[in-house]
């Protein structure tokens, strides 16, 4: 029998997303692939968040050698991606990738490895396992963006990634898609602008098909843009609540679900811990200069109520935020840290704005000449919301660096976890959610004193200051197009 190894690349020592620990999640679309992979196939995972899949020197692979190795990776994982590759394909082992970044940059990731996907595999994955097995791999596949009723019957084989690593929570699609284009956001890119809706009695399936209690929906938004996608939501929920499925769930939306109380009170019966949402900034101009309609539409002062609302019905609110976008200035730390106790928001969460490849954001800022991380393929390493990779116009480096250790100090040191939770119970009601919230926050702890490490360095080291245009030799306009 034939063996493949299912790869998540992970660089050593980062903490982010993935350290998380209390919803610490598989990648659920190297399940897919195990799930999807016709013929007589043998699998192993090798998740380098838990186990190392290449030596101290990033030159030798640390597990026995398969027949195939498929990857996939986000932005910040590429570079870890392709030195796994390049240590598999010297032992003569082909590579398979796909996953965001070589979808979105397909012409860089064909030069470190066999076979790209880009798009989605659902449709094309068992094409590539037939070209593999004749040997006729070509260099790139295009699954394109299939309508969602293709997972009718295709359930990722999570047991196959429980068995080795024991993951508390997995994820589970039931949209994809953006119709909206903040600058920042790769969704719209990689996943396309038509929200598609999977048939939520599919979904349904699927959950009581698996015995993992812990879900988060996958996708940016489980409710949807429109009244008929709010009603598609809510017949979730009441299907969740309807066949007793028992789970304790979260998912990622926009805040004007609060304006919708039946969607909260069904939420809140089917298990619902609360939601993740992109709050992003308090600033209307700020907002404006991001593209981010939905929350122009909803309107900033319109924020408090609803969060209000959400924690009526028991819910807590996760509230990501972006930190260094165009029009923040050294008050700004100060404003959101005001608006976070005011509104008590369970979780706050953050990203330093990043100009992820082939966003709008990233094609302003390069044709502005602001990128200092432009050795890429390495630096993309970088591009993952944990660090700085452009200059800042509206503060100093310093500004910002202090301004993240105000808000770390006002909301996340000494007693100030503890005060948020007691808070959080005197909002939601809930002490299990506001617990949720609690353990979520104690984990975000570790991301942020790495970020403030990270921005340490970087005023240690001078690199915001570089010029990458006039070193490189090459035009703002060149390098954007390999982005
Ligand atoms: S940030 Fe959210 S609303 Fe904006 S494009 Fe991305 S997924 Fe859509």
């Amino acid at each position: 029998m034939k063996k493949m190894l299912l790869i998540n690349p992970h660089p050593p020592g980062r903490h982010g997303e993935e350290s998380i620990h209390v919803i610490v999640q598989m990648p659920l679309n190297l399940a897919y692939i195990a799930a999807l992979t016709p013929g007589d196939w043998e699998f192993d995972v090798v998740d380098e968040n838990i186990k190392l899949a290449l030596d101290e020197k990033e030159q030798e692979i640390t597990f026995e050698p398969p027949d195939l190795v498929a990857i996939t990776a986000l932005t910040y994982q590429a570079p870890r991606a392709y030195r796994i590759a390049m240590a598999c394909r010297k032992r003569g082992i082909p590579v398979i990738m796909g996953g965001i970044h070589a979808s979105v940059c397909s012409e860089e990731a064909v030069q470190y490895v066999d076979a790209v996907i880009t798009g989605e595999a659902e449709t094309v994955w068992p094409e590539v396992i037939r070209d593999f097995e004749q040997g006729q791999l070509k260099k790139i596949y295009n699954g394109g963006l299939p309508p969602l009723s293709v997972l009718k019957k295709v359930y990722p084989n999570r047991e196959l990634l429980k068995k080795k690593y024991g993951y508390k929570f997995s994820s589970i699609i039931t949209t994809k898609g953006c119709p909206n284009r903040c600058d920042f956001c790769s969704v719209p890119t990689f996943q396309g602008q038509k929200f598609r809706e999977r048939p939520y009695e599919d979904v349904l399936d699927e959950m009581a098909a698996t015995d993992y209690k812990g879900l988060m929906f996958a996708e940016d938004n489980f409710y949807g843009h429109s009244v008929k996608s709010a009603e598609r939501a809510k017949n979730l929920f009441r299907g969740m609540i309807d066949r007793n499925l028992g789970k304790n769930w979260l998912g990622f939306t926009a805040l004007n679900i609060g304006l919708d109380p039946e969607a909260l009170q069904l939420m809140t019966k089917s298990g619902c811990f609360g939601f993740l949402v992109g709050i992003e900034s308090t600033n209307e101009q700020v907002l404006q200069k991001m593209n981010k309609k939905v929350n122009l539409r909803l309107g900033t002062t319109s924020y408090k109520d609803c969060i209000k609302k959400v924690h009526d019905a028991g819910l807590i609110v996760w509230g990501s935020v972006v930190f260094g976008a165009d029009g923040d200035d050294k008050d700004s730390f100060k404003r959101m840290v005001d608006f976070i106790l005011d509104c008590q928001v369970d979780i706050l969460t953050y990203g330093l704005d990043c100009p992820f490849p082939k966003t709008p954001l990233f094609y302003r800022l390069d044709a502005e000449r602001r990128l200092f991380r432009k050795n890429f393929p390495w630096d993309w390493q970088y591009y993952e919301t944990a660090h700085i990779v452009h200059r800042l116009v509206d503060m100093t480096l310093d500004d910002f660096v202090n301004g993240m250790q105000y808000v770390y100090d006002h909301l996340y040191a000494g007693d100030n976890l503890r005060m948020r939770f007691k808070n959080s119970i005197k909002a939601t009601g809930n002490p299990r959610n506001s617990m949720f919230a609690l353990r979520v926050s104690q984990d975000w702890d570790q991301v942020f004193k790495q970020v403030l490490e990270n921005l340490h360095k970087l005023q240690e080291s001078g690199d915001y200051y570089k010029d990458c245009y006039k070193e490189t030799g090459k035009t703002a306009v060149s390098l954007s197009g390999t982005a």
